[in-house]
């Protein structure tokens, strides 16, 4: 999807949740004051990051992962799209230089709205060459080294492979993918994996590679259990985002079922893939709670005997008649599916919603909100 495909309501500087027609929606099903984290973003392509900065203070965000890529630095085209330059600033200018000059007016919005001691997010942010440019690795690799030690860098991407775009030659994904992984070794980071239509080959890079010690987080994991399994074995984090919302996403809600809690992770991908009930709309961070919903229901929560509208499988899905699949609520339908899975028993046994929300949010801060590594510390190369 282009980027001025989103339709955008936001011109009124709220934060309001609206859909495609613009009508305001409630927001998600979530206990009050719980924390949450958006571990993959992209504030500079959202249409206005101060107001997407204010809108996360405001709906109780405390940390946001900025994923950046130093070889879009110079992606003139988006920033004219967006209208989004200030005169006199550098179209080349990385998020890096620009985060404060977002902050401070994101400051200025939420005074606007009379929440001035609201606290901003944490802002974290990832570096990485994006398989798309994995071409221009060349031009793009002295800024990725210099931004991998500024001590704000948490996370090593996002990297991969994106066979579905093909924008570089496959043999040049696969080695940049691999350099970048050797990196995150050496560098003592984590690491943010775009994987599409290519998960066997990632898989097979990662086990030749290893897998980053500081851990790697499968970015927008929207397939089924099968193609999640090697992943888990690997030891990744698994991030969801829209996707899990989508009304034909059931297989990755059964599959969301098999990722043990203390590696679930929270996300948007913004401005990409905006939730339901949102779609069509340009996402943005603070949409990470419909995500984190849905987690809850994927997991039984959410109240037994509520039924689980639109978002379970279809009845031939499940082999089950159509009268059958109106009785299933959703805590039978978390159980049907997730009852072998280790953690679910110790959920229904204890952990209350508000501990799974901040479970989730604890994740995202153990990963990617970690001191700067002896690494990062040390002489620029
Ligand atoms: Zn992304």
């Amino acid at each position: 999807m282009a980027l001025d495909d989103f339709k955008n309501f936001d011109a009124a500087l709220d934060y309001e949740r609206r859909n495609s027609k613009g009508k305001v929606k409630p927001g998600p099903a979530l206990p009050e004051d719980i924390r949450i984290a958006d571990t993959h973003c992209h504030i500079r392509m959202t249409a206005n990051p101060a107001l997407s900065i204010a809108r996360a203070a405001h709906h109780g965000f405390g940390f946001l992962m900025n994923m950046t890529d130093p070889a879009e630095d110079e992606d003139t085209d988006l920033e004219a799209l967006r209208g989004k330059i200030a005169p006199d600033a550098n179209p080349g200018t990385a998020d890096y230089e620009l985060l404060d000059g977002w902050e401070q007016e994101a400051r200025g919005i939420l005074a606007g709205w009379g929440e001035p001691e609201v606290p901003l997010p944490r802002i974290r942010f990832g570096v990485g060459v994006h398989p798309h440019n994995a071409r221009n690795w060349d031009a793009a690799k002295d800024v990725l080294f210099e931004r991998l030690h500024d001590p704000r860098t948490a996370c090593l991407g996002e990297i991969g492979l994106d066979y579905h775009y093909d924008l570089s030659p496959r043999p040049v994904q696969r080695e940049v993918f691999a350099r970048q992984l050797g990196i995150a070794q050496e560098a003592g980071l984590p690491v943010s994996l775009h994987i599409r239509e290519a998960h066997d080959e990632a898989v097979d890079i990662l086990k030749a590679c290893g897998v980053s010690e500081a851990g790697c987080i499968v970015h927008c994991f929207n397939l089924d259990a099968a193609t999640l399994e090697p992943f888990l074995e690997l030891g990744c984090h698994i991030a969801f985002g829209g996707p899990i919302t989508f009304r034909k996403s059931w297989e990755t809600r059964v599959a969301a079922t098999h990722v043990p809690i203390d590696r679930l992770l929270t996300e948007t991908d913004a401005p990409y893939m905006a939730p339901e009930p949102l779609r069509g709309t340009e996402c943005l961070p603070d949409h990470t709670a419909y995500s984190l919903s849905m987690l809850l229901t994927c997991f039984g929560y959410h109240g037994e005997g509520e039924a689980l509208a639109g978002f379970a499988p279809r009845p031939v899905d499940l082999g089950i008649s159509r009268k059958e699949a109106k009785a299933l609520t959703q805590i039978e339908w978390g159980r049907a599916h997730a009852l072998e899975h280790p953690d679910f028993a110790a959920l229904q046994a204890g952990l209350d919603e508000r501990a799974f929300c901040e479970c989730l949010y604890q994740n995202a801060l153990a990963l990617l909100d970690r001191e700067p590594t002896s690494w990062q510390e040390g002489e620029r190369a």
